[in-house]
């Protein structure tokens, strides 16, 4: 592994640069043509590119190629054909074609379909995304190429996460291109949004993964008491890595960077065990591939490690969980990355107004956008003091705060609060400049410094969605902004501009808290704004079939009310099916392992009490007794509420429709399963460690 990164970098990818070298000029030249302005792909190209494709594909090892794609299950689906193909004399030839590389038919009954179509128009088609570059991918079946697809139905509608978003890459692009016109902009012909998603994660002992039953079926801890020390000291924040985690992180990242992922940045976070890793940012539809591969290949190389890396947004209660930071912001092609103030913001009457197109998008569609950003897992992040509230609001920071004020209330910013010069007090020390906007890390949706971070994501969530949906709500308020403006006469277009400014923001001002998010009151304060606060992703689903969001998706061809309501059943259906598996698995835990361990400890009790009494009368056992009748009703608590959780769950089960399902299980089972987690927790403070069945927070955490 002692190779030069940059002889690494991007090995694994039919890239740009593997097309111009490979491909014949005219085809090159056509293919560009397609991926810049979206024009469709002629046959015959793809004929070519598919062949070029198979060759440098089969030179790396590569023996079958597969449609990626990513279906309605949050994960990245796959299936493998080989390249053979039958020739004469009972020889085989590998080939490739054009129509292989466009189109693929799959099954498509057995993924979520949310009853988009019944199951016996079973197929689906995926089609080849030329926009995000194929990659060969190596593991025990063998070298494989993979080529990024959008996955629809029979009739068209998006079954997946990448067909909306290319939709609404699309959709924002139309729009701000009319407004960046407006500002004179001849040369914007496009604009794309940037995307980099901060992944934090966990990592644990293999061996000791393997004896939890809950992490091996829902990814989290079901049980579990807290360890005396948690992550109190702040000592694992930015800690030096321990030998085993960096051995680990460096071959994550030799594997990345051979699929061209720009991993970047790496360090331990909050929790004991807990990483994170930061690419450099890129296009939205690319940085969703790449994360998607990021979580996969997270995984794949733990394992190699002995070590079980955890997605999940709370694997530990107790401590803080993970999320994951989307950055975004919007850039032509140009190179004008269209959310950065410059030096005078105040002035910067395009940057105002596209800062205010993403604050009157926020606040129109906040639920929504809580809902994007949303899993079962998240449920358990979202209002805990570590993550954002479920309360959706935007930090502006200080010096942007300050020129909304103006703004708002006398339709002009006359100035603006410049970067100043920290002293530190020591000469050797270089000055630094202060950033404008100081850090503001409770804040579920923060400006920091060019472009907008949206810090509520559940970690193991595709950011497909968050993304489609910040594309297409900025989309529309764009265009609401530009219908108004091209109506304008030019001497009158700054005036006018700022008129419009400072009506959205006075309109939408409320959505802009730049105070402390974990307090109390501002709960009280978001709720007197009349902003939602949905606690559970069940609240925050019916945004997806609101009259509001269909007109709005349909009018920028984003979604249909045919998808979105298909994707609202199927958040239904997932959400149940994940609170499913935790409650059976609780009850399995509790029925096999748990009970039968305490009831075991409670007989050694017993019979110490009965051994000590009859050899020593007069013995005091008064301590044996007091343990013996505490765990005996801390034993009877856990089955009354095992009993209590079964009932529920079969209840739960057979209300009707997803909606009533999904609600019966929030409301339900969710505190059923706490109350069976209490009694078993505290048990685990009293029982004897060598009987205790399962490895404990303590082991788990620490000993990685
Ligand atoms: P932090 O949040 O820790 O201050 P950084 O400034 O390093 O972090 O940025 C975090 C992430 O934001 C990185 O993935 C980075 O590439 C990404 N990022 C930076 N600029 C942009 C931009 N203009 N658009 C989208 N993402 C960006
Ligand atoms: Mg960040």
């Amino acid at each position: 592994m002692a190779e030069k990164v940059t002889d690494i970098f991007g090995v694994d990818v039919f890239n740009e640069a593997v097309m111009k070298e490979r491909l014949p000029k005219v085809t090159f030249r056509a293919w560009k043509k397609t991926m810049e302005n979206g024009e469709d792909l002629d046959p015959q190209i793809a004929d070519v590119v598919a062949s070029v494709m198979k060759d440098w594909a089969v030179e790396k090892g590569a023996t079958h190629y597969t449609h990626w794609f990513q279906p309605m299950t949050g994960i990245t689906a796959e299936k493998h054909d080989a390249f053979l193909n039958p020739a004469p004399e009972g020889r085989i030839i590998l080939e490739f074609s054009g129509k292989e590389l466009i189109k693929g038919e799959s099954d498509a009954s057995s993924f979520p379909s949310g009853g988009l179509r019944a199951t016996f128009e079973a197929r689906g088609y995926t089609a080849w995304d030329c926009t995000s570059p194929a990659f060969v991918k190596e593991d025990a079946a063998g070298v494989t190429l993979c080529i990024p697809t959008a996955f629809c139905s029979y009739t068209g509608e998006a079954l997946d996460g990448k067909t909306p978003l290319l939709r609404s890459m699309e959709a924002i692009s139309r729009q701000a291109v009319r407004v960046m016109k407006l500002f004179g902009h001849r040369d914007v012909t496009h604009v794309s949004c940037s995307v980099g998603p901060e992944q934090e994660y966990f990592l644990i002992d293999h061996e000791k993964y393997m004896q939890r039953e809950d992490l091996i079926f829902t990814g989290r801890t079901l049980f579990g008491a807290l360890p005396p020390k948690g992550q109190e000291m702040d000592d694992h924040y930015f800690g030096t890595l321990k030998e085993r985690i960096s051995s680990y992180m460096k071959e994550l990242n030799h594997e990345l960077w051979k699929l061209g992922v720009f991993a970047k940045t790496q360090h331990n976070e909050a929790a004991p065990a807990q990483h994170e890793l930061a690419p450099i940012y890129t296009t939205a539809n690319i940085a969703v591939d790449h994360n998607q591969l990021t979580m996969e290949i997270m995984k794949k190389v733990a394992k190699r490690h002995g070590l079980e890396c955890l997605l999940h947004e709370k694997p530990f209660a107790g401590v803080n969980g993970s999320g994951k930071h989307n950055n975004w912001s919007m850039v032509a092609n140009t190179g004008e990355n269209l959310l950065n103030p410059g030096k005078t913001p105040n002035q910067n009457i395009q940057f105002l107004l596209f800062l205010t197109s993403v604050i009157k998008a926020v606040d129109e569609h906040a639920l929504l956008l809580r809902y994007a950003a949303s899993n079962p897992g998240n449920d358990h992040r979202l209002g805990a003091n570590e993550a954002p509230p479920a309360i959706i609001s935007i930090f502006l920071g200080e010096q942007l705060e300050d020129i909304v004020n103006q703004i708002i209330e006398t339709g002009e910013a006359k100035d603006c609060k410049k970067k100043i010069f920290m002293n530190i007090g020591v000469h050797t020390l270089p000055e630094i400049k202060k950033d404008a906007t100081d850090r503001n890390r409770t804040s579920p949706f923060a400006f920091t410094g060019n472009k907008f971070e949206f810090r509520m994501v559940a970690s193991s969530r595709s950011i497909a969605d968050p993304n489609t949906v910040l594309n297409t709500i900025v989309a529309d308020a764009l265009c609401g902004f530009a219908d108004v403006l091209e109506q304008v006469e030019p001497d009158e277009f700054v005036q006018k501009a700022m008129e419009l400014i400072q009506k959205e923001l006075k309109a939408h001002k409320r959505i802009i808290f730049n105070g402390n998010g974990y307090a109390e009151e501002w709960i009280a304060e978001a709720a007197k704004r009349g902003l939602p606060n949905e606690a559970s992703i069940v609240g925050a689903i019916p945004a997806l079939s609101a009259e509001q969001t269909i007109s709005v998706f349909e009018k920028h061809g984003v979604l249909s009310r045919a998808e979105l309501e298909s994707r609202m059943e199927v958040s239904y259906e997932t959400y149940v099916k994940t609170l499913a598996i935790e409650a059976r698995t609780m009850l399995d835990m509790a029925s096999r392992l748990y009970i039968p361990a305490v009831i075991r400890y409670a007989s050694e009790l017993a019979t110490a009490i009965h051994t000590i009494q009859s050899a020593v009368p007069t013995a005091d056992v008064s301590v044996q007794t007091k343990l013996l009748k505490e765990v005996s009703s801390l034993l009877a608590k856990a089955q009354k509420a095992k009993e209590s959780l079964g009932k529920k769950l079969e209840k739960a089960h057979a209300a009707e429709g997803g909606r009533k399902k999904a609600e019966e299980f929030y409301k339900n089972v969710v505190p059923a399963m706490d109350a069976l987690r209490k009694p078993i927790d505290i048990l685990e403070g009293i029982v004897d460690k060598r009987i205790w069945p399962v490895p404990t927070y303590g082991e788990l955490l620490f000993e990685v």
